[in-house]
């Protein structure tokens, strides 16, 4: 068992103050953050407790955007009315995340802040080899077993995975992070891996998520998220899409378009391709089937992941025609 210190903060500052020392962390929910440091993948000398923090955990919605406080728990906002009805992609991402019990206990800064499912990545005890873990030092995956690997964003240094669902339906959204006063697109706040896989955050020491803003939109109002995994809950997606449709007033012509895609990329992954070959098209199934190929534009399979790159055009197909024929 390792020594740490416990820091409760009472103010957006002092947490900011503590979680810049070296080896502080932020403890939110705990529900990411424990479990890593059981497996000696974080080794935190102190963990600063935000969860006393005051007005973040606010969901405020209004005709320009919502704005979720980062202390706001994930089943909160899954099933907040206003989420609901004019973001439903984001409460259905939500809703199909993790367990009940995690939901309850799980924040939104936290949920956008946890690590990948890389097995490797997580058992520090069997494999040295990982260069988010330490940097230089290699990668177990390639090579290794990899049907939870990513197929989109990789490099020769990382192939792992991001696992979160609801950061795949905030990118297809154009969200906000704020960090404080400064605020990141959510597309911009995850990094690739390159040659510095370790990494992961546009987020600076001392630095901690307040809150994330998504506009108000046609596409967001008219949204799913559909995430196809091994089983029906308590699961990482295998691949997931968050699609937002905006029709022309003949209801049938794509004015707007936003497509999104979990558990393929080493990042939440916009498919823009797909996004402009339907933009201005009237939503047929055929166009749409070509259209989703365009998904896995740049795909690389390392073995036994192969099976997403045939795996997602179909969930981005099937979501689209599915916010297509929402009401
Ligand atoms: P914590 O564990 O407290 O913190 C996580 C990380 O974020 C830490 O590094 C911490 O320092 C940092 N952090 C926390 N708050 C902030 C902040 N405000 N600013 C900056 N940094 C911060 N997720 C999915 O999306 N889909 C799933 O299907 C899914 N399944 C799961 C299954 C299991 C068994 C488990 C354990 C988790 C699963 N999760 C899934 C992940 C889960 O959603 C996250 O564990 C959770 O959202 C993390 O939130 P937390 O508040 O507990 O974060
Ligand atoms: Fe580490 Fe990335 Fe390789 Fe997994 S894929 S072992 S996280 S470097």
């Amino acid at each position: 068992m390792r020594d740490f210190s416990y820091v409760r903060a009472h103010s957006i500052d002092a947490a900011r103050q503590a979680a810049a020392l070296p080896g502080a962390m932020l403890l939110a929910g705990g529900t990411t953050l424990v479990d890593l440091a059981k497996c000696g993948v974080a080794e935190p000398d102190s963990l600063v407790d935000i969860t006393h923090l005051k007005g973040l955990d606010a969901i405020k919605v209004d005709a320009d955007s919502a704005i979720i406080g980062a202390l706001a728990k994930m089943s909160h906002v899954a099933d907040h009315a206003e989420i609901k009805s004019r973001f439903p992609a984001v409460s259905e991402a939500l809703w199909q995340a993790a367990s009940a019990q995690l939901r309850n206990m799980a924040t939104i800064g936290g949920n956008l802040m946890q690590r990948t499912r890389c097995p490797y990545f997580r058992d520090p005890a069997n494999f040295s080899a990982c260069n988010k873990r330490s940097a230089g030092s290699g990668c177990s995956a390639i090579g290794g077993v990899t049907r939870g690997h990513a197929v989109l964003g990789t490099s020769d240094a990382c192939i792992a995975m991001y696992p979160g669902d609801l950061a795949t339906a905030l990118v297809a959204f154009d969200a906000v992070v704020h960090l404080g006063e400064r605020q990141v697109a959510v597309d911009d706040f995850f990094l690739l891996p390159g040659a510095t896989p370790d990494r992961e955050h546009a987020i600076q020491p001392g630095e901690m998520i307040t809150a994330i803003s998504i506009p108000a939109s046609g596409t967001a109002r008219r949204s799913t998220y559909l995430k196809i995994r091994d089983r029906q809950s308590y699961e990482f997606a295998a691949a997931s899409a968050a699609v937002g449709i905006d029709f022309e007033a003949d209801g049938r012509t794509i004015r707007d378009l936003r497509v999104a895609l979990g558990g393929v990329a080493t990042k939440p992954w916009r498919a823009h391709a797909v996004e402009a070959a339907l933009t201005g098209k009237v939503l047929s199934e055929d166009r749409v089937r070509a259209a989703s190929l365009l998904a896995m534009e740049g795909a690389i399979d390392h073995g036994a992941n192969h099976y997403k790159i045939e795996l997602a055009p179909r969930v981005v197909a099937r979501a689209i025609l599915n916010t297509g024929a929402m009401s």
